[in-house]
């Protein structure tokens, strides 16, 4: 960890290798007057994950820091797999993480550009059009050990290539039949200097240019010169493109133009976490899960729903720090910077999931009061809410026993407890169904002990959450756990799938918990602290009078540890 201080809500990339390489840029001027220029450059292909919060904060905060820019841009040059809808979230999940881009680009706002860059190759011999089928080009292309070997289209001549990649552009040849290469080394140690393809021809329809074009450039010869059109000084991105970072000098080199630079820093990986808009995707298409924002997803929308905040995401990514080597962080480390954050910030409430009702036979039948109860005892300036008491009121089933098994502190026949912000009582007896389970439990309450408070000093060893019977409202919760079952998601038999590995009780819904009044007007996106419970974030797909709440967060439960290392 580089900044392990979760208090830093304003978290900044903390000085790394990316830092100290722009710094020493700025002072030696190695752009010259340029200010420093950095871009986020997500394929519109599917919504933004927690990964990439970790891009966008490299690319937002380290420009910020030295007075630098930074652009959206939408590297949107495969028109069979982006589509509007990824564009609109990638720019609504950008913003909730709190960064706000200079200038909006698309790639293919340059494709005119790219288009005429890439005659200028051809006319300068640099690049030509191979009739060659993608898996003879393949074959060409040699292996890590062989040289490839030359296409025997490789020497046509300037004119024929020119006229070629007109036609080319002009849809007079089918999807596959021919490629714009760039002409470099067929015995490059570099499989990417192999005559990498620029252009490939695909008669599709592009979600912003429509049928302007059927030629469609690659990654690489988009994304170099992209960067350079927007004079980005400082282009970060992932470790996978270090292989490629001779071919983007390449280009940059032969076209003469802004000289971008590329600098590579590792993936964030998470243990229980698939990071990968393609499989996301396919979890969504196969209905694994509700959506792109299913609160299990690692996507920046489902965490969103599920209750997590950006300032714990950022908090989360600058102490996991940068690198040139890929690692995997624990997912608990993440849990633990968002916990951190809403123990801080979140307004406390009292919800019973599994109700268990208790009947306080001295307490006057009919009767309403109101304890005062602090709304988060972390900042007194939420200050506090009045919460109904009443003869009739809920508990948690697993905090009665008839039976008390070795040290269960909380209610059982005999045994006096606090009711948190309320009164003590103790259980007298109960009521059984006709299965013998308990479905009352009868108590007496001191009333000399309201607010909670002892009266003469006596102690009591646990104090519980309740929700008054009368007053209690209903709502579904949702109960989520991990996505995945395995730390390694990809740890999977042979032959079998990484969907094998997904976490079959990642989803429990209780259908009818018990709130307090309070929570009736929680707006979706809402976040509590459910005390005893966890920490929970209203959902959009609430009712009025039927609110859901979606589980961010378990707290962490010593009891529960204790319960399973006795068996109690
Ligand atoms: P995926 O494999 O999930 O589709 P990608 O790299 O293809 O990811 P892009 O939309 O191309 O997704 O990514 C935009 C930027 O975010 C790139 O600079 C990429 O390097 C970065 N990025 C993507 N995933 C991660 C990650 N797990 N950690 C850090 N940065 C990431
Ligand atoms: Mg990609």
């Amino acid at each position: 960890m580089t900044n392990s201080n979760p208090e830093s809500t304003d978290a900044r990339p903390a000085s790394n290798f990316l830092h100290d390489q722009i710094a020493g840029d700025v002072q030696n001027k190695s752009f010259g007057e340029a200010a420093v220029q950095t871009r986020f450059p997500p394929e519109p292909n599917g919504y933004l994950h927690i990964g990439h919060a970790k891009a966008i904060f490299l690319d937002f905060g380290l420009a910020d820091e030295f007075g630098g820019k930074t652009n959206l841009r939408f590297d949107d040059t495969n028109p069979e797999k982006e589509e509007q809808e990824y564009v609109d979230s990638i720019m609504a999940d950008v913003r909730w993480l709190g960064f706000e881009w200079d200038r909006l680009c698309y790639a293919s706002d340059y494709f005119g550009q790219l288009y005429e860059w890439a005659v200028e190759l051809i006319r300068a011999g640099k690049a030509y059009v191979d009739d060659l089928t993608a898996d003879e080009i393949r074959k060409y292309r040699g292996t890590l050990t062989e040289p490839g070997q030359d296409s025997p289209y490789r020497n046509r001549s300037v004119e024929e290539n020119l006229d070629l990649f007109q036609g080319m552009k002009r849809g007079e040849f089918a999807d596959g039949s021919r490629v714009l290469r760039a002409k470099i080394d067929m015995g490059s140690p570099n499989l990417n200097l192999r005559d990498p393809v620029m252009y490939r021809i695909l008669h599709a329809t592009h979600h912003r240019t429509g049928d302007e074009w059927c030629i469609y450039p690659m990654y690489d010869y988009a994304h170099g010169q992209s960067d350079s059109i927007e004079q980005v000084t400082h282009s970060m991105c992932t470790l996978e493109f270090a292989d490629h970072q001779p071919l983007y000098r390449w280009y940059i080199e032969q076209l003469g133009i802004f000289p971008s630079r590329q600098f590579e820093f590792d993936r964030l990986n998470l243990t229980y976490t698939m990071l990968s808009k393609r499989k996301l995707l396919q979890l969504v298409q196969e209905q694994r899960v509700s959506g792109w924002d299913d609160p299990r997803m690692p996507t920046l929308s489902g965490i969103r729903r599920r209750g997590f905040t950006p300032e714990a995401i950022r908090a989360f990514v600058a102490a996991a720090g940068v690198s040139r080597t890929n690692g995997i962080v624990d997912i608990e480390m993440l849990e633990h910077f968002q916990r951190d954050d809403l123990n801080r910030r979140a307004a406390r409430a009292m919800a019973v999931l599994r109700p268990l009702k208790v009947v306080i036979d001295n307490y006057p039948e009919g009767q309403t009061e109101y304890v005062e109860v602090a709304n988060n005892p972390e900042d007194p300036s939420a200050g506090t809410r009045q919460v109904p008491f009443s003869r009739e009121i809920y508990i948690e089933q697993d905090d009665f026993r008839e039976t008390p098994p070795p040290k269960y502190y909380r209610l059982s026949p005999g045994k006096e407890v606090r009711l948190r912000n309320a009164y003590f009582v103790t259980a007298k007896s109960v009521v059984k169904d006709a299965a013998g389970a308990v479905v009352e439990v009868h108590c007496t309450y001191d009333p000399a002990s309201r607010g909670g408070n002892s009266p003469d000093g006596r102690k009591v060893k646990s104090t519980m959450h309740w929700v008054s019977a009368a007053h209690a409202i209903e709502a579904e919760i949702r109960l989520y756990d991990k996505l995945f079952a395995k730390p390694d998601p990809y740890d999977f038999a042979e032959g079998g799938d990484l969907f094998d590995n997904l976490n079959p009780n990642s989803l429990e819904i209780v259908a009818d918990a018990k709130l307090e009044p309070s929570l009736a007007s929680a707006l979706p996106g809402d976040r509590y602290q459910f005390e005893r419970v966890g920490y929970f974030c209203a959902d959009p797909d609430g009712r009025p009078g039927k609110p859901v709440f979606n589980r961010t967060l378990p707290l962490k439960d010593t009891w529960a540890k204790i319960e399973k290392k006795t068996g109690a």
